[in-house]
């Protein structure tokens, strides 16, 4: 039986990966789960996502927008929550080149939109910001932690690190329990088909189904610490259930090419890469992060938190998720 709680939480972005999972997490702890979303001209809301984890009925969805204060600020108001999320974000590093206004007003300006509803409307609520290894950039240690430089080389690395100093500042200078989770890539079932991941694992199913026959790639020699969303989730949630609100990175501390992760991909499926894959120069980016590769230990310490999932359970995962939605339609 999960344990059950009266807590309500507001959780901004709950139509991406981690706002599904997190939504699941905290319905199973009892919680009442309200969920921001953006209005669109088609007809209710994206809830693809929440639906393949059958909660959508579960979850209180308001419409809401990272760039509009006065709204979200009567959610808070109205939904007077324990604890606040903000999971939103224009979240893909390569569209950050073309749309770097976009980026800095809903990654960096929007986090400060949900910290100012939260201090003027319920204070007291705990506060979790979504930053991102993507701060580390170029990177100036071989492993990161909390404590190394950061240095962004995307608008949308940018944008993070302003949000993660305004969430330090609202916490420093008003008091806010606002803690930011530094989190290294984290990837599942639901990524979107634009991440390199799910790219992989979708184009993968396609060939293995006779549904295409090639796979084009940019940067093959870039690794990342890629964990599961549904173990990152977890310590979201941790984060905001300490006396003291604080940073953490959250990171499997394994690195993996995104060579290595295409080669475990087509073997799950018996296919050998070579055949399939090849290099266009379109998925190239004008600045490359090269390595990320966290260190948790500060999590591990103070949180108990650690990862359950492998990156080879998940890569079969993700790829047998996609066999199954290609077979759907066929
Ligand atoms: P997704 O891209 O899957 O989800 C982003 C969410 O933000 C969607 O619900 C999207 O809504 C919403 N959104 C975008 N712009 C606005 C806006 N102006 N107002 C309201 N909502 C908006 O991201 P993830 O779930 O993967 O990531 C969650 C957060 O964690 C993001 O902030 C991301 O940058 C950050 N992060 C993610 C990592 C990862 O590896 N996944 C690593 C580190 C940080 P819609 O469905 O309408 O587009
Ligand atoms: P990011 O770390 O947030 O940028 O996550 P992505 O999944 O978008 O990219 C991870 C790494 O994969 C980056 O170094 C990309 O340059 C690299 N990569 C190589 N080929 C591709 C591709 O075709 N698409 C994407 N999205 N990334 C690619």
């Amino acid at each position: 039986m999960p344990k059950m709680t009266n807590k309500c939480a507001v959780i901004t972005g709950v139509t991406g990966q981690d706002g599904a999972y997190l939504s699941q997490l905290l319905l199973n702890k009892g919680y009442r789960v309200v969920g921001v979303a953006r209005r669109s001209s088609h007809y209710g809301v994206s809830t693809h996502r929440l639906d393949w984890l059958g909660i959508t009925k579960d979850v209180e969805i308001v419409d809401g927008d990272l760039l509009d204060l006065g709204g979200l600020s009567r959610i808070v108001r109205s939904a007077r929550p324990d604890e606040v999320y903000n999971l939103a974000a224009q979240s893909f590093v390569k569209t950050s080149w073309d749309q770097p206004v976009l980026t800095s007003q809903a990654t960096g300006v929007g986090a400060v939109n949900v910290l100012e509803a939260v201090r003027l409307e319920a204070p007291e609520a705990r506060f979790y910001q979504a930053s991102s290894s993507e701060m580390y950039g170029l990177i100036q240690e071989p492993i990161q932690s909390e404590t190394t430089p950061f240095y962004p080389r995307s608008p949308y690395a940018a944008a993070k690190l302003f949000a993660h100093w305004m969430t330090v500042n609202y916490r420093e200078s008003f008091g806010l329990h606002a803690s930011s989770g530094i989190l290294f890539n984290h990837e599942s079932p639901l990524r979107g088909l634009e991440f390199v991941t799910r790219k992989v694992t979708d184009a993968v199913a396609r060939i293995k189904l006779g549904l295409a026959t090639e796979l084009r790639m940019g940067n093959m020699d870039a690794t990342r610490d890629w964990g599961h969303a549904k173990d990152y989730v977890r310590a979201m949630w941790l984060m905001l259930q300490q006396d003291k609100a604080d940073d953490y990175v959250v990171a499997t501390n394994r690195t993996v090419s995104v060579r290595a992760f295409v080669d475990a991909a087509f073997a799950h499926v018996g296919l050998d890469p070579e055949q399939y894959v090849s290099i266009d120069p379109a998925f190239l980016r004008p600045a490359e992060v090269e390595v990320l590769h966290g260190n948790a230990d500060k999590a591990a310490r103070a949180l108990g938190w650690k990862p359950e999932i492998t990156l080879e359970q998940m890569i079969g995962e993700m790829v047998e998720a996609d066999l199954a939605r290609w077979r759907d339609r066929a």
